[in-house]
């Protein structure tokens, strides 16, 4: 098990000194290290064994120190990055030599966020690289929004858990990127597509979902508890008798037949933005019960956050 603590100073040596370093953010917890070492980006891939054509995150403290990292801003990214950051927004930027292939998997897009948790704030403002850190888990599986869920997964995997309490928001960035003449949402998350339109006018939502994915990252299966979880539609069609074993992800209504206590409510006001706050703690708290053996689930409305939820449903429902 790692250390767990607020400690800014420790968590500077460690990284300053090749190490990895579990840093809470707004959206989920990160695996950090030093993105312009190529030493560190490779204990990152491994610590979470993931594919090394999947892209990492590369995470500063504000849109001036990104600008050190990429060729150039294209104006709409520049409205964008300057209304939303820090924020739940990640921008794909053409990157400049100084960032390793392995970061972005041999791309010449690098993808950018600056977060906005007070302590990974002052964190990258008080070192002097920025950092590649995508989430804190074993890929493919329900991404952290607790110092407790790193610790769980991949404790002797990090040398010190920097603990800043629950994610905010509690699903992954939403990703832009600025090729083309349309700008195009290739993630949703945790920034709503209504308030990048907001903004900007209308993007394109182009989310590849396939097994063999030519937009790195987007698999089809992706944030998948252990334990079986199908879409309730689904489900119907095949009735089990003992529905003792069953538990439920649900938005804001318990189901009829289902044991209450093995039920998970987002949100019972129907507030999307607790809904996906809670999203990854429920289904993790539903993966751990011993006497869950199937979890069953519904799409959520589909907006405001609603359509980062359903897109995490999708993936987590999805058979490989
Ligand atoms: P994670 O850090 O786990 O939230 O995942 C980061 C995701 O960002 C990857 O899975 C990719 O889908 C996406 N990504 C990162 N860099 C790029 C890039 N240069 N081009 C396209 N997608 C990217
Ligand atoms: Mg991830």
């Amino acid at each position: 098990m790692a250390d767990i603590g607020q400690d800014i100073n420790h968590a500077k040596e460690v990284l300053g000194s090749g190490g990895l370093v579990a840093i809470p953010t707004e959206t989920v917890y990160g695996l950090a290290g030093n993105a312009l070492d190529d030493n560190v980006v490779t204990k990152i891939f491994k610590a979470k064994q993931r594919p090394s054509f999947d892209p990492l995150i590369v995470h500063t403290s504000s849109l001036d120190k990104a600008r050190d990292l990429v060729i150039e801003v294209p104006e709409p990214a520049e409205i964008l990055a300057s209304r939303f950051w820090p924020g739940p927004l990640t921008i794909l930027l053409k990157r400049k030599p100084i960032i390793p292939d392995l970061v972005t998997s041999g791309l010449d897009t690098v993808a950018i966020r600056v977060p906005a948790h007070e302590l990974t704030q002052k964190l990258l403002k008080e070192i002097d690289f920025p950092l590649a850190a995508p989430s804190a888990n074993p890929f493919g599986y329900v991404s952290p929004t607790t110092a407790e869920h790193v610790n769980q997964q991949l404790g002797s995997e990090v040398d010190y858990i920097l603990d800043g309490g629950d994610s905010e928001v509690g699903i992954e960035s939403t990703i832009v990127s600025f090729e083309g003449t349309t700008p195009k949402v290739l993630r949703l998350g945790g920034l709503s597509v209504e308030e990048i339109e907001g903004v900007i006018g209308s993007v394109e939502v182009n989310i590849h979902s396939s097994s063999k994915p030519d937009a790195p990252g987007m698999l089809k299966s992706h944030y998948a508890p252990k334990t079986e979880i199908v879409l309730l539609d689904a489900f119907n069609l095949q009735p089990v008798e003992d529905l003792s074993r069953i538990g439920a992800l649900v938005f804001d209504k318990p189901l009829d037949h289902i044991d209450p206590d093995k039920q998970f409510i987002l949100s019972e006001t129907g507030d999307m933005n607790e809904a996906a706050r809670r999203l990854f703690t429920g289904l993790r708290a539903l993966d751990q019960r011993i006497d869950i053996s199937t979890i069953v689930t519904n799409f959520v409305p589909n907006i405001g956050l609603g359509r980062a939820i359903n897109d995490r449903i999708r993936r987590a429902t999805a058979k490989e």
